[in-house]
């Protein structure tokens, strides 16, 4: 989260504009909520020059519940999806699609340990799909698309979680875009789901209402209690982000942050970074030392100079450094620091 966002929240967090109570009391249906929602969607939809026939979606369940409800929704129950398998979180997305329909694995960059972004000419795309699935950030191998798949008349459909709002996105490429909210969004609890209008509508029979996208269109995202507080926080970080001059000077800001911390990896020291370059995510950088025993001194240290959660997933084991939107360029100079203080000790 953006220092700025938890200090507004925090002076607004028993008294909202004069009305006397926290966010957290107000009746999700009244008009004080009402009008924070509003501007919410309202900045959501300028920061990414949203098309108007797209819907925005605040839910609930997280990225993994949208695994489910994108066949629930877009799938016919005798119906084929495409997916573009690029690792963990794409695999996720595959196992819960299978629970309803059958699933074609298009590409996969499992032939090289997920260490790069299949190109589309390489892609087995089947003649009637229903949509196609990808990951436009692998949140844990470091991968991600710097391009967008054409898909026709067939609706792409992205798991942006880890990526989203760290750069301009062309929307209308899109059938549907989501993603949980703690990347780069706000706290955990939300889901953004933005979906074009001629989706709406067409979900399976036994799709959760909550889980509805048409349903959930027609209640303005009010079928069930929305997550307001995690709501108002998006909405603060949404103004954050304009006030930084948008999502192109924030990609700006997550181009130097990223190819510092790769210049470093790549300087032939004690680090590397296996990804193709062309491919490398600017959000999570994973990197290994290159002797497996430096690992713990090498997280100790860093935790000692406030360096933290730099472990790596326990499924590729090494470091990763996150650097989302609100990890501001000194603590990834700060992590540089430590890099080369690290390697003159144990290089
Ligand atoms: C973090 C993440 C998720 C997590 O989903 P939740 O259900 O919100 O835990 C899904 N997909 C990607 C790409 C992620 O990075």
């Amino acid at each position: 989260m953006p220092e700025p966002v938890l200090q507004r929240a925090q002076s607004e967090l028993l008294d909202w504009h004069g009305r006397g109570m926290s966010v957290m009391e107000m009746s999700h249906r009244g008009a004080d909520f009402g009008s924070i929602l509003e501007k919410t969607e309202a900045d959501l939809r300028a920061l990414l020059a949203m098309p108007a026939n797209y819907r925005v979606l605040f839910l609930q369940g997280g990225g993994l519940a949208q695994n489910a409800a994108v066949p629930l929704n877009l799938l016919p129950a005798d119906g084929v999806a495409d997916y573009i398998d690029t690792g963990h979180w794409s695999l996720k997305s595959i196992a819960e699609a299978r629970k309803y329909g059958q699933v074609n694995i298009a590409a996969s960059s499992a032939d090289a340990d997920y260490t790069y972004i299949p190109p589309q000419s390489a892609w087995r795309i089947s003649p009637d799909a229903s949509y196609v699935h990808v990951t436009t950030n692998e949140t844990i191998g470091g991968v991600e698309y710097f391009w967008i798949p054409e898909t026709g008349d067939v609706p792409l459909v992205a798991d942006a979680s880890s990526h989203i709002l760290s750069r301009p996105l062309d929307v209308s490429k899109f059938g549907v875009v989501y993603a949980g909210a703690q990347k780069n969004i706000g706290p955990a609890g939300l889901t953004v789901v933005i979906a074009r209008d001629d989706l709406l509508g067409r979900a399976r029979r036994e799709c959760p209402s909550v889980l509805d996208y048409g349903v959930q269109a027609k209640a303005a995202s009010m079928f069930n209690t929305p997550s307001t507080f995690a709501i108002y926080l998006a909405g603060l970080t949404f103004e954050w982000l304009a006030a930084q001059g948008g999502l192109a000077a924030i990609e700006r800001a997550n181009v130097a942050k990223a190819s510092a911390l790769y210049a470093e990896i790549d300087r032939g020291g004690l680090y590397r970074n296996p990804v193709r370059p062309s491919d490398r995510s600017r959000m999570n950088v994973p990197f290994f030392l290159t002797d497996e025993r430096l690992n713990e001194p090498f997280l100790a240290g860093a935790a000692q100079r406030g360096l933290m959660q730099l472990k790596g997933h326990r499924a590729v084991g090494g470091m990763r450094a996150s650097i989302y939107n609100a990890m501001p360029i000194e603590g990834v100079s700060a992590l540089i620091d430590w890099m080369r203080e690290f390697e003159r000790e144990h290089g």
